[in-house]
């Protein structure tokens, strides 16, 4: 048995998997503030799986991590989050091989996510594919003729990081105008902040004055609101223009979405193979599958999981 989780800048997912592929259970916890708060998390998170599938602590034979963020593998370390500002230089491995018992393994979380995909997702069927991880940030990945690539020092692929507008909104990373603050779970909530003067009538006008969320705006996505369909039609147009560059580049089989936001594509995932469609090259553009991960938002969380399977 193995545990598998993804810590997220909001959430932390988890899975227990057995050698095969089977998943026996898995759950969610949020990530909480601070170091101490969240190794408790990701001490009730395991706790929860084990209870779930009534599997004894002894059994499990490894612990996966996926984190967001910069990572040093070999020290076991996360060297900055931008989505979880506590960790810095943050010996993770250490820490919960320490408070858990277990022998820990880490992996930056979209690789993780690629391998999770490949392993148990929609990404075994195909050869060449790309896969964009819409939460707090974008993270991406790409399999090429069924392997992963990963680049020199394994953070390929940040498509979060692709410039859509150069004098664009502030990103965190330093640069203007990148992808993921327009087409994240972050920048729908910011669309619907800097939108809603327009849309005086939309009901999430009261909620956007206290702690909204992306997953307020699909709820009122789903009521037929004019604001939340607005803003998801535009981060499809905005993710659409960065996915037509991928396109381009890696002629793939298979678009796949992942993350959290990915459970409201249908509402923007049309405006995506529109501009696809409107930009990518002739050639690069036709017989595209889009789709989302198989295990909604948990496959970082499984393909962590494989990961300490590979390396114990
Ligand atoms: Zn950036």
């Amino acid at each position: 048995m193995i545990i598998g989780l993804d810590i997220g800048g909001t959430n932390i997912k988890g899975v227990i998997i057995n050698n095969d592929g089977t998943i026996l259970a898995k759950t969610s916890v949020t990530t909480g503030a601070g170091i101490d708060a969240t190794e408790n998390n990701i001490c009730h998170c395991i706790e929860t799986l084990l209870e779930l599938s009534h599997i004894n602590k002894k059994e499990v034979d490894a612990v996966g991590i996926g984190s967001a963020g910069a990572i040093d593998k070999q020290k076991g370390m996360v060297i900055t989050s931008p989505n979880i500002p506590a960790w810095k230089h943050y010996p993770i491995v250490q820490r919960v091989e320490k408070i858990t018992g277990y022998t820990v393994f880490l992996e930056n979380d979209a690789n993780a996510a690629v391998v999770g995909e490949l392993w148990l997702g929609n990404g075994k069927n195909y050869k060449n594919w790309i896969m964009l991880t819409l939460g707090t940030g974008i993270g991406g990945g790409a399999v090429i003729n069924g392997m992963p690539y990963t680049g020199n020092n394994g953070s390929a692929m940040e498509f979060g990081h692709i410039t859509i507008d150069y004098n664009g909104l502030q990103c965190k990373c330093g640069r203007k105008g990148c992808l993921e603050c327009y087409g994240s779970a972050t920048a729908v909530v910011h669309f619907v902040k800097s939108h809603c003067t327009s849309y005086p009538d939309s009901s999430l006008n009261p909620i956007a004055q206290h702690t909204m969320t992306a997953r307020h705006v699909y709820d009122e996505a789903k009521k037929g609101d004019p604001l939340a369909l607005y803003v998801f039609n535009l981060i499809g147009t905005y993710l659409g223009i960065g996915i037509a560059d991928l396109v381009n580049i890696f002629n793939p089989e298979a678009v796949i979405l992942g993350g959290g936001l990915s459970s409201a594509s249908q509402y923007f995932l049309p405006q995506i193979i529109h501009q696809v469609q409107k930009l990518s090259l002739e050639g690069m553009k036709e017989n595209i599958r889009y789709m989302t991960t198989k295990h909604g938002d948990y496959t970082a969380a499984i393909g962590a999981a494989k990961y300490a399977l590979e390396t114990i």
